[in-house]
């Protein structure tokens, strides 16, 4: 038995995970990532023991602790680089971890995790050559080769959400412009439709919708406009393909995987989205008529942090 734990920017999630992945019982609480790290992870290791108590079970019975973070950390060392969310920098997470519990501790960046959690219990299952990408506030990603979890040689593992794609109207978290993320996350959606809206004055049910707000916009809002057919809903959708399947088709390009998940927020759409990337993809796709990997919806919701997180002990 394995923990694993979910390191949000709101909450902190850890849960009991069975050798098959699946989640037995789980707690949570808020991150309150103002404080300093150090806070923040004896809250991890405190959660961590009232889990096994309230489970009735005995530090004894793991085997391992794993932990997905909002950033990237070293593969050997278990140190956390950056967490942007967290303001963390150069954490030795692993240490201290291991230090507390006396048991092996693996991390690895949260949506490689998620791809891990695909792959054992979800859409990603039995895929050796397969990826998850997620879509919410940024883009993430994580890449299954062989039936291992790709980590990379410096913990930057997949972060296809900061390939570049094209020349965008506004820059990047990461400092450049033209990320894929610009282009293709919820908040590239969101800013693209609101600037649509302010430079062309075009009629749309989205300000209805919003009651003349447009701080309120989500980008579920504009995707159902676009649904509804409304013209600069559409607009801004199809641009959002446009790109989003630009970084697919590199992906497929440079991997060739059998299956490439769609998770994250946006990926509530559902089939909508799915109809409209595979039908931007196959018309975009290199050497015409051969077959490439197949675009499915991601399987799991927030649980695919903590049943990730504790697959990497099984991993490893
Ligand atoms: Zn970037």
């Amino acid at each position: 038995m394995y923990v694993g734990v979910d390191v949000g920017g709101t909450k902190i999630a850890v849960g009991l995970v069975d050798q098959d992945g699946q989640l037995l019982f789980q707690k949570s609480c808020p991150t309150r990532a103002e404080r300093p790290a150090h806070e923040v992870i004896e809250d991890i290791t405190v959660l961590i023991k009232k889990l096994v108590k309230e489970s009735h079970k005995e530090m004894t019975d793991i085997l391992g602790i794993g932990i997905g973070i909002p950033g990237m950390a070293e593969k050997d060392t278990g140190n956390v680089i950056e967490c942007v969310n967290l303001g963390w920098k150069h954490v030795p997470l692993k240490r201290l971890m291991e230090k507390e519990f006396d048991k092996p501790v693996y991390i690895d960046n949260d949506a490689s995790v998620a791809a891990l959690a695909e792959y054992e219990i979800g859409s990603l299952k039995g895929a050796d050559n397969s990826a998850l990408i997620t879509i919410g506030t940024g883009i993430g990603g994580g890449i299954i080769v062989n039936g291992k979890l790709h980590n990379g040689s410096h913990g930057i593992g997949c972060e296809i959400g900061h390939t570049i794609v094209g020349e965008n109207f506004y820059d990047c978290s990461c400092g450049r412009n033209g990320c894929l993320e610009t282009f293709a996350s919820a908040t590239a959606l969101i800013r693209y439709t609101k600037k649509l809206i302010e430079e062309t004055k075009e009629e749309t049910i989205i300000i209805d919708k919003l009651e003349g707000n447009l701080d309120l916009l989500e980008a579920k809002t504009i995707l159902d406009s676009a649904k509804e057919g409304d013209c600069v809903a559409v607009k801004a959708v199809n641009r959002f393909i446009k790109y989003l399947s630009i970084g697919l088709l590199n992906l497929i390009n440079i991997l060739d995987p059998e299956v490439i998940a769609i998770g994250g927020g946006v990926s509530k759409a559902g089939n909508y989205l799915l109809n409209l990337i595979e039908k931007n993809i196959n018309n975009n796709k290199a050497f015409g008529d051969m077959e490439i990997a197949k675009i499915t919806l991601a399987r799991l919701g927030n649980e695919a942090g903590i049943v990730g997180a504790a697959m990497l002990c099984k991993h490893m």
